[in-house]
């Protein structure tokens, strides 16, 4: 441990607070630290390891690829992006996709794709209605999407074209909205942000709204989408249809992959409009395709949903035992812890030494987003770890 941290202080740049723990092999649900010691992962990643760690139909689709064709370019037609793209389109109530290598590429190319459209059908509009507490990625422009002043400060002035306005407030986006919009973009439930949940009629709201002024709906399904919430996508249990969407996270299987979905009227690029190199790259492509025909095939989502509920009712249990649990929140396997004070960290350090992790979302807040495979039994086990660390911090 003390080795490498050494070696990232001194070659890595400071950008991630990092929990004391260095992992070198992962099984299901299970990981392995350099000491061998053993883990019930409830991280995944930053809910990216869907199917767990190491799925074998994961690992196969990668080494078959791998050992055959591991990337020509774009100007060529490679099969396993077809395959993807035929399965995505398939299961879900979009038309066309494009392939980049990240969230942040699939939220920053649905905003070109929506500012496209702008030009194209509305006139030149190009701005787009974000909320506050979203999180959209990294880049400069998705960093003034994202509604939070601690993302923005460090990098002002930020790239025009963006107006951040409260979520679960359908008033604030009539508000916001201007002959220069072309878009309102959200994510069905707020993941970075404090997995803040949308009310009852918000999204079909926003929907409606959009459909009236004639502008378009990107839903950001990046951390929601693969099966994270219960429902394939979030916008299934929310009973709307984005003209626009972002995946990424869970997608891969564990591999690099993002992806920008649209609806046919939405679809505008042309050659030329967007590109990418490593985008749709053979191998992510084949462990995408993996993935998510296993999720599909074998109703990961339905899974999702039983063992989110479950779990959900064991958190409950924790909030009635310990009063300074304040909130306990989320929709399928996409799930949160709030105290009445900044006791996350504790709680983590403690989960951390029974063998559990969880991640910390604010000072005062943890988030659950363990792999979708997971049983009630790994729940049991996880519950009970965290109601003994609870009892420790409780003292
Ligand atoms: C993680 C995330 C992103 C950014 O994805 P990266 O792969 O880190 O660029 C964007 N939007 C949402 C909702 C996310 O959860």
């Amino acid at each position: 441990m003390a080795k490498w941290e050494e070696l990232e202080k001194k070659y890595f740049m400071g950008t991630f607070k990092r929990v004391p723990g260095v992992f070198v092999k992962g099984k299901g649900a299970r990981l392995w630290d350099e000491n061998d010691k053993k883990y019930l992962d409830f991280v995944a990643g930053w809910a990216v390891d869907s199917l767990g760690h190491c799925h074998p139909v994961v690992v196969e689709a990668i080494t078959k690829q791998a050992q055959t064709l591991i990337q020509t370019s774009n100007q060529f037609y490679t099969i396993p992006q077809l395959q993807l793209a035929e399965l995505l389109v398939e299961n879900s109530c979009l038309d066309k996709v494009f392939f980049g290598n990240s969230g942040v590429e699939a939220t920053e190319g649905a905003v070109k794709l929506a500012r496209r459209y702008g030009k194209l059908k509305l006139n030149g509009a190009y701005e787009v209605i974000t909320t506050l507490n979203s999180f959209h990625g990294r880049t400069l422009a998705m960093t003034a999407a994202t509604g939070q002043a601690k993302f923005q400060e460090p990098y002002l002035p930020l790239p025009i074209g963006f107006v951040n306005v409260e979520y679960n407030n359908i008033e604030a986006i009539k508000v916001a909205t201007t002959n220069q919009t072309c878009a309102v973009m959200l994510e069905p439930v707020q993941a970075e942000g404090g997995v803040n949940m949308p009310g009852d009629n918000y999204l079909k709201e926003v929907r409606a709204w959009c459909d009236q002024q004639g502008i378009l709906l990107i839903l950001d399904e990046i951390q929601t989408g693969i099966g994270r919430v219960g429902t394939l996508f979030a916008y299934e249990h929310y009973g709307v249809e984005p003209d626009i969407m972002a995946l990424a996270k869970g997608l891969g299987g564990g591999m690099p992959i993002g992806a920008i979905m649209a609806k046919n009227e939405a679809s505008v690029f042309v050659p030329g409009d967007h590109g990418s190199t490593f985008g749709g790259n053979p191998v992510a492509c084949a462990a995408a395709y993996a993935t998510l025909k296993f999720i599909i095939e074998h109703d990961i989502a339905g899974n999702a949903k039983n063992v989110g509920d479950y779990f959900m009712v064991g958190l409950k249990k924790l909030k009635q035992k310990y009063p300074f649990i304040a909130d306990v929140r989320g929709l399928g396997l996409l799930l949160a812890m709030e105290f009445s004070s900044n006791i996350a960290q504790s709680v983590l350090l403690d989960c951390l030494e029974m063998g559990l992790l969880v991640n910390q979302l604010k000072p005062n807040t943890l988030r659950f987003i363990p792999p979708l495979i997971i049983s009630n039994g790994e729940v049991d086990e996880a519950v009970d770890i965290l109601d003994k660390a609870l009892a420790a911090v409780a003292h």
